[in-house]
């Protein structure tokens, strides 16, 4: 079956037709442009200009598969998490395209539609795998069996998602916004051992309740401490050795727990998906320590791992070949979907 996909949960505005596994044309449009002298998201903004790219990104995504409109067999769309009016632009759309084609429309999960795209990539998802999830809004440690029917939480941040964090550290080293590419550029010519930040969550007590969580804003905060006294001094400040040594005590928390849940569910893969994984440190770290627990580590290419179509389009086509009832016409947008919720009902 053909299945069209609608991405529109933030500032992306993405179209994509997929058939099976194979991916037929994917466009995505950006008001990211927008905000930078804002220094974050206008939610208002998002919406309106979800509302001006959509015909176009359509029509462009058509025109990239080959493919007509009434080809089309099923709609699937980003139900949430996401902007409750840039989720509304998406999810009207869809519905009203399902109804003039007379095809199931099928509101799918964003954040478990990061973890989906892998297929359309590296072919089938393994058997059991465990999913990482980070990005500007979600850092989240999944057990999949099934993406379409079989997800289950292990954990998540407790406070900032790890692009968020590398933002908030980015605009406390006045680097443009958003920061985290500009933090992981500057990382990159830094010396990660000069100085020792915090891992979240490492204390004895919390060691076992929070084995899968994260927490990044103490370390956030270390930065900061670090940073105003060395201002106080007079002294500059190292900001290269900052950003490296900050990143590594993220991608540390990251990468051990995401290893350590593939050993503890026995689970011989890890699947990365979500904006962040642009991270350069993340990449090496993940590929280090999965080769040395022999561990098979997945990540799709960048334009994969920020939000697209492509990716909405590969859940709604897992959903409808494990045989996933459609949503109800009725069903509406949740900005807070929870990752018990593959597709609304
Ligand atoms: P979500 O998908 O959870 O709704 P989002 O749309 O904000 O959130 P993405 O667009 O997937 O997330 O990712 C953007 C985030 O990733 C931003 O916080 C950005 O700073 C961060 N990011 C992008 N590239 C890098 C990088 N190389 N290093 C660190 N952070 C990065
Ligand atoms: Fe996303
Ligand atoms: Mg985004």
């Amino acid at each position: 079956p053909l299945i069209l996909g609608i991405e529109s949960t933030c500032d992306e505005t993405g179209v994509a037709l997929v058939r099976g596994r194979e991916l037929l044309g994917d466009v995505v449009a950006t008001s990211m442009d927008e905000y930078a002298r804002f220094g974050g998201i206008i939610p208002e903004i998002a919406s309106r200009a979800h509302l001006e790219a959509f015909v176009p990104t359509l029509d462009a995504a058509l025109a990239a598969a080959d493919v007509d409109l009434s080809e089309v067999d099923a709609v699937a769309v980003c139900a949430g998490p996401g902007l409750i009016g840039s989720l509304t632009v998406g999810v009207t759309a869809a519905k009203s395209l399902a109804a003039a084609l007379g095809r199931p429309v099928y509101g799918v999960n964003h954040v478990i539609a990061h973890l989906a795209v892998d297929e359309l990539v590296d072919g089938p998802l393994p058997e059991r795998f465990i999913g990482l999830i980070v990005s500007g809004g979600h850092s989240n440690l999944l057990r999949v069996a099934d993406i379409a029917t079989d997800v289950v939480e292990l954990g998540g941040t407790l406070d900032d998602a790890a692009g968020e964090a590398f933002d908030k550290v980015g605009r406390l080293l006045d680097l443009p916004y958003p920061g985290g590419p500009h933090v992981d550029r500057l990382s990159q010519s830094g010396d990660r051992g000069a100085i020792r930040f915090p891992r979240g969550l490492e204390a004895a007590k919390d060691r076992q309740r929070h084995r899968y969580d994260f927490s990044f804003s103490g370390l956030k905060t270390a930065v900061a401490r670090y940073v105003e006294s060395l201002e106080e001094a007079g002294r500059e400040v190292p900001r290269a050795d900052v950003c490296a040594a900050f990143s590594e005590a993220v991608n540390d928390s990251l990468t051990a727990k995401a290893v350590q849940a593939c050993l503890d569910h026995d689970c011989p893969a890890l699947v990365v998906g979500g904006g962040f994984s642009a991270n350069s440190r993340l990449r090496a770290l993940a590929s280090e320590r999965c080769e040395a627990a022999g561990i098979e580590l997945r990540m799709p290419p960048l334009r994969y791992c920020t939000d697209n179509g492509a990716q909405i389009a590969a859940l709604g086509a897992a959903a409808v070949r494990a045989g996933v009832e459609p949503s109800p016409m009725g069903f509406a947008p949740d900005s807070g979907m929870g990752l018990e919720v593959v597709v609304a009902h």
